[in-house]
């Protein structure tokens, strides 16, 4: 499960990739709709990404908390310039991170119902053309 994880990979199946691009690219990061093993519909209803802001936000402080405290634990300043600038620098420089795993996470651990499905990692899916209606309909 974490290796899938980390290589953000579908969460159904673990076999296709969520994301169709690298996590640091200089042309953003983009999505694919479906997985393209299991045929999974990624953005399970209307505004689901939109839940992802807030795990973003989680992460971005257990990170701003994490090197604060390691800032502190390394430099003993009091200075809230050198917090100020190595916070922003971080959180500048992981917002690739945090954009593509907050997705991963909200698809892997925050979604009722979604969850691996070992007979559909076979090379032939079980049901290849499940619809979104299917999925997402309980
Ligand atoms: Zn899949």
């Amino acid at each position: 499960m974490m290796v899938g994880l980390a290589k953000a990979k579908c969460p159904r199946c673990r076999r296709g990739d969520i994301f169709s691009t690298p996590t640091y690219n200089f042309g953003g990061q983009k999505m694919h709709e479906r997985c393209s093993h299991c045929n999974l519909y990624y953005e399970r209803e209307p505004g689901y990404w939109y839940v992802a802001m807030f795990v973003s936000y989680a992460l971005n402080v257990a990170e701003m908390v994490t090197f604060a405290v390691g800032v502190h634990i390394l430099t003993g300043s009091n200075s809230p310039w050198l917090y100020t600038c190595v916070l922003l620098g971080i959180i500048f420089i992981l917002s690739p991170f945090n954009y593509r795993y907050s997705r991963v996470i909200l698809l892997y651990w925050l979604t009722p119902g979604l969850h691996y499905e070992p007979a559909r990692a076979a090379d032939k899916p079980a049901d290849s053309n499940t619809t979104h209606q299917e999925i997402t309909g309980s």
